[in-house]
């Protein structure tokens, strides 16, 4: 809009000038004295002519009395000047004695005069239609360019260079990203060896648990350039445009070889596709195309590697985690007491902290804060020490500052209070050790009440050995120890205090039993028949969709199966919590003191017992 008025100033200057020059030509000077065609034709009679110039439709007369001012008068320009004279019936004899000279007008400045009406206008609408085109073009340039470099690119020389170092806690990431390391600095080694180098890394985890700090530390430790770009920048753009981008910055990350290209947020075109609940969105699924092109196209021993961060691998497309493309997965949890200490160690540098400010202290009161929460919490601790100031941060700083993080808009859902913390505790407990007692659940590897998506806490269970039949026998033991969590609330809270938390573990143990009747025929009452036709439908986010195939009386021995079964299990975690109250009590103690508890230690807790491998 600016632009367009700037616009219109230039053109109307452009056509003040325009006149102004017109206004100094010589068309318009003061020149011969202007007489009427009479006077002229009175002088010719009277004989004082002594020549006519016949210049176009002007007539110049010179008279013969040389201090008589030349003089001029014009005629119609459908008339010659002979047609004039007999018009006016000048004796031929007195016409004889004027000097007739007839002077073409020079062919430009003819030209000129015909042209220049018709010429300024279409000057002036030409010069308008080229600005507005160039303001066009401006725009499709930035668009262009958006396809051509819309990648920011972090050289490996720069100085804001992360290394593994940066990044504090996250111990099992960086292990894992340890490989990806090695792969970049060296892809030759591997390949020489016939390996395959992974193309892509899926980093999961909640917002502001460092994900793209550790794709730059990656960068960083390879000292390869580092290619950024955000899914949701390609929701905005026109169809096309995204999937150009995308083009280019393989293009070039190829060229830069080895080199990491970090996408983030890819759940915001990654999203499962066709799930059309509110159209398909094209410009979405072009993106998501090209770069499962690309990453189908490149030679994975080139040394290029994509990173992908998203806080919901749950609702990304399965291609996009099909091998050869984000095949390795790496989650990174919210931070543990431990690790809070060591992220807000690393933010303390270079802030003068008073002494009586414990940061373990602080560690112990930032349940369920990000690695960005606490970076963001010392901010916050050292702008209120200046605004009061102070010389350094002291205790009110920062326990004021944990107030302000935890109010902020995103944090409500995710911080916990003690009480939310202690019932997560005996939550996940229930299920660990339900799980461990049982001898067909999976060894329990972690137990943590720290939330990862949207369950508070979570219990890590994973067989010794690849199983691949699951028997009843498994299905009941994991059914109980599902239910787990849900029997602990009760038990230890009484009936009136059960909280909403376990509604998905309720769900879950739903689906195992339907399954267990239903498709596996492991209930004798019903038999080995499989009830319901199961169709999956890629609408409605791929729910499945059961056709029903039996009875209504059958329906109901379905349900009255279900909560047969449902009302074992529950009995099952119910013995097994009671008889291991004093280890569940230790248990929680354990993690309300440590958030994560891990295999050794759990095992040390809860006694060695033997499992029936599958
Ligand atoms: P994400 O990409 O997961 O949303 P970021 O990588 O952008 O999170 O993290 C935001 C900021 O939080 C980082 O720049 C860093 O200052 C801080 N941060 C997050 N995790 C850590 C960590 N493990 N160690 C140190 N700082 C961290
Ligand atoms: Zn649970």
């Amino acid at each position: 809009m600016k632009n367009l008025v700037k616009n219109f100033i230039i053109i109307f200057l452009a056509l003040l000038l325009i006149a102004g020059l017109l206004s100094f030509s010589p068309l318009t000077k003061e020149g011969p004295e202007q007489i009427g065609v009479s006077k002229m034709v009175q002088e010719i009679n009277a004989g004082q002519v002594k020549s006519v110039t016949v210049n176009g439709d002007n007539l110049d007369i010179i008279l013969k009395d040389d201090k008589a001012k030349p003089q001029q008068t014009q005629k119609e320009s459908t008339q010659s000047f002979s047609e004039l004279m007999s018009n006016f019936s000048v004796a031929p004899d007195k016409l004889s004695q004027v000097d007739l000279i007839i002077k073409q007008e020079s062919g430009w400045s003819f030209w000129l005069k015909q042209l220049l009406p018709i010429l300024i206008p279409m000057l002036v609408i030409i010069l308008i239609i080229y600005f507005m085109t160039r303001q066009v073009q401006g725009v499709n340039n930035r668009a262009m360019g958006f396809g051509q470099s819309g990648a920011r690119e972090v050289k490996p020389e720069e100085k804001d260079k992360k290394t593994f170092k940066d990044v504090a806690g996250a111990k099992e990431a960086k292990e894992e990203l340890e490989e990806v390391v090695d792969f970049l600095k060296d892809p030759k080694k591997f390949t020489e060896m016939g390996a395959k180098i992974p193309k892509g890394v899926l980093l999961m985890g909640s917002p502001g648990t460092g994900k793209t700090l550790l794709a730059k530390a990656v960068a960083g430790e390879a000292n390869v350039p580092f290619f950024h770009i955000s899914g949701s920048e390609f929701v905005e753009m026109f169809v096309g445009v995204g999937a150009s981008r995308v083009r280019d910055l393989f293009t070039k990350a190829k060229k830069a070889a080895p080199a990491i290209i970090f996408i983030d947020e890819i759940d915001a075109v990654g999203r499962k596709r066709g799930s059309g609940l509110g159209g398909s969105h094209d410009e979405r699924e072009q993106t998501l195309n090209q770069i499962l092109v690309e990453m189908d196209g490149f030679d994975p021993n080139l040394g290029v590697i994509v990173i992908a961060a998203t806080n919901r691998p749950d609702v990304l497309d399965s291609a996009l985690l099909r091998p050869g493309r984000f095949d390795r997965r790496v989650v990174i949890d919210l931070p543990d007491i431990a690790d809070r200490e060591e992220i807000l160690k690393v933010h303390a540098k270079g802030k003068p902290i008073a002494k009586d400010v414990s940061i373990r202290k602080l560690a112990e009161r930032t349940p369920g804060f990000s690695g960005a929460d606490l970076a963001n919490l010392l901010n916050e601790a050292a702008i209120l020490a200046v605004r009061s100031n102070k010389k350094q941060i002291t205790e009110i700083e920062v326990l004021e500052s944990i107030e302000k993080v935890m109010l902020g808009p995103q944090k409500k859902s995710r911080v916990m209070t003690i009480k939310d913390k202690e019932m997560t505790a005996y939550h996940e407990a229930g299920h660990a050790i339900v799980g461990h007692f049982l001898p067909n659940c999976d060894s329990i590897r972690k137990v943590s009440i720290i939330g990862r998506g949207l369950a508070g806490g979570y219990t890590l269970s994973m067989p010794e050995t690849d199983v691949r039949y699951k028997t009843l026998a498994k299905f009941k033991d994991e059914l109980a120890m599902t239910l787990g969590g849900y029997v602990t609330e009760r038990l230890v809270y009484g009936d009136e205090q059960l909280s909403t938390g376990p509604s998905n573990d309720l769900k879950q143990a739903t689906q195992m039993v339907t399954s267990m009747i239903m498709r596996y025929g492991m209930s004798d009452k019903l038999g080995p028949r499989a009830y319901g036709d199961n169709e999956e439908l890629i609408f409605l986010a791929q729910e499945i969709h059961e056709k029903k195939n039996y009875s209504e009386k059958t329906a109901e021995t379905i349900d009255a199966e279900i909560n047969r079964l449902l009302e074992d299990s529950k009995k099952t975690a119910e013995r097994i919590i009671t008889e291991h109250r004093a280890q569940m009590d230790e248990m929680v103690k354990e993690l309300l003191e440590k958030e994560t508890v891990e295999q050794e230690e759990f095992v040390r807790i809860m006694g060695d017992v033997k499992k029936s491998v599958a």
